[in-house]
């Protein structure tokens, strides 16, 4: 069930807080062995915020809709106490003495938090592959990927094995897993939500954001984390709307764009078919529909990786093996221990992009790589300036392919970074994006569709979303889930 309808249970105790968190525990306990979802599992700290829950439920004092409704962390969040490791072995060991803002906003609110999710190393994937410990996998269909990087956090929500989670977008890392995994997720404008306590990947472009199972769940949730936060100097003060309100306003009037260039060699034809589904079912409750171009799409994936490899490696530097987490033994002399730490501790795509990243920044190529795709950074800013003086929002793909198989493009890394070809703009122009269910294959697996709006257009994101989901539901296609448990094959 959705959080809203649960609050409302919960508000009128027809359930309690502690019966809600015992049953989504016992659901991981069921399902986890082959979702894989979780790196860490908090039961006993859920258990005693249930309770504080339940005591604020019975006193009705400090209620918010989060209040005794169990929501997961990508663990790339820090959490007070809480072992938080990146998925990487460099922070196998690591628990921060401090909670992001987001996670502190959280349990104001009453939420229970029931662990902390898988991801790629760093946030470095799209598939969740690149964990260093495990590969979580797509509760729709056990032997594909759930997406990434925030792939856990994804599939706890798809597999009922949390009600909300929270991840982290730096290049689509929130939107391609919520495609993959038929949930809705959405990256909110550079600077809406703090990223303090948020383990950096790339500054100028990480953003956290909500993951729910519907568009009303992903609006109470954006509500509790937005927000100025004088502890992110990026962290823009600006009024927050109250984004639920935003959602039954319709899409009479709204004038959708759709880009020309996301629809070129390479997108599966099934995607296509459910954007333009999609697109239809907008126009029949009253939207405008037009054709745009964003005429620098094709330089994305090449800018994203110049920029992006960039800020990690200078971002990464820290970990040294003096201050926290890994550190390798028996090295003669510092500078060994630093290099045996770093060799040890990081996995392969996090080294390889430590290496793009420094050679783009090298005296002498700075210019060529880095301060080139920079200047490309402003064209993409450009085009949806340009865009949104025409339409009110884009409607694009979220991923050019449905959920793929674990382990078909884990030895190819262009084939792995050309999965947010589609996501990766919104974060160079620092857009607010969403991915929401637009239906599924013939084979049950879950396709998205991509809304991008202007810079604190949250509200008319949601709205649309919600507009679609609405229509959508009329005909059940939200009322799928998965099938777990799945009996284990017997040979
Ligand atoms: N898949 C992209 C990457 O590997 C985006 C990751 C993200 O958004 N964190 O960099």
């Amino acid at each position: 069930m959705p959080a809203h309808q649960l609050a409302e249970m919960l508000r009128r105790r027809q359930i309690s807080a502690r019966e809600l968190t015992e049953a989504v525990l016992a659901r991981i306990e069921a399902v986890d062995g082959q979702v894989q979802a979780y790196i860490t599992v908090t039961a006993d700290a859920a258990r005693r915020m249930a309770d504080e829950a339940d005591r604020r439920l019975a006193a009705g004092e400090g209620v918010t809709p989060l209040t005794g409704i169990p929501v997961a962390l990508k663990d790339n969040l820090c959490w007070d106490g809480v072992r938080t490791t990146c998925a990487s072995r460099i922070l196998h060991n690591f628990v921060p003495p401090y909670s992001a803002t987001v996670v502190d906003w959280l349990i104001q609110a009453g939420a229970v938090i029931v662990g902390k999710t898988n991801l790629d190393e760093f946030a470095m994937g799209s598939s969740t592959e690149n964990s260093a410990f495990f590969v979580t996998h797509n509760p729709w269909d056990l032997s594909r990927v759930p997406g990434g990087s925030s792939g856990g956090s994804a599939a706890a929500v798809a597999a009922g094995e949390a009600v909300l989670a929270l991840g982290s977008d730096t290049g689509g890392s929130i939107r391609q897993p919520a495609a993959f995994c038929g949930v809705v997720g959405m990256k909110p404008t550079y600077g809406r939500v703090s990223r303090f306590g948020l383990v950096a990947f790339a500054s100028s472009l990480d953003q956290i954001g909500p993951f729910a199972r519907d568009v009303e769940d992903t609006a109470l949730l954006l509500q509790a984390v937005a927000g100025h936060d004088p502890l992110d100097s990026t962290s823009v003060n600006r009024p927050v709307p109250d984004y639920p309100a935003a959602l039954r306003q319709g899409v009479k009037g709204l004038r959708v764009g759709v880009p020309r260039e996301y629809f070129v060699q390479g997108i599966d034809p099934r995607v296509e078919q459910a954007v333009r589904g999609a697109v239809a079912r907008l126009e029949k409750l009253g939207a405008t529909v037009t054709e745009i171009s964003l005429p620098h799409s094709e330089y994305a994936i090449a800018t994203y990786y110049l920029i992006a490899p960039a800020e990690a490696s200078s971002n990464l530097a820290r970990y040294d093996g003096v201050r926290y987490g890994y550190r390798a033994q028996g090295a003669p002399d510092v500078v060994a221990m630093f290099s045996r730490t770093r060799a040890e501790g990081f996995g392969a795509e996090v080294k390889r992009r430590i290496m793009l990243g420094t050679y783009a920044l090298s005296s002498g190529y700075y210019d060529a790589y880095y301060l080139k795709a920079q200047k490309v950074r402003t064209l993409f800013v450009q085009d949806f300036q340009q865009a949104f003086q025409q339409v009110d929002i884009v409607v694009a793909p979220t991923t050019p392919t449905p959920p793929f198989r674990i382990g078909e493009k884990a030895d190819d890394p262009l084939a792995m970074y050309l999965s947010d070809l589609f996501t990766i703009p919104a974060n160079l122009a620092a857009l607010p994006a969403m991915s929401v269910l637009a239906g599924f294959t013939e084979e049950g697996l879950p396709l998205g569709v991509q809304f991008i709006g202007p810079h604190f257009a949250e509200e008319r994101l949601l709205q649309a979303a919600y507009a679609l989901e609405q229509d959508l539901a009329g005909e059940g296609v939200m009322a799928r889930r998965p099938t777990l448990p799945v009996k284990a094959a017997t040979a």
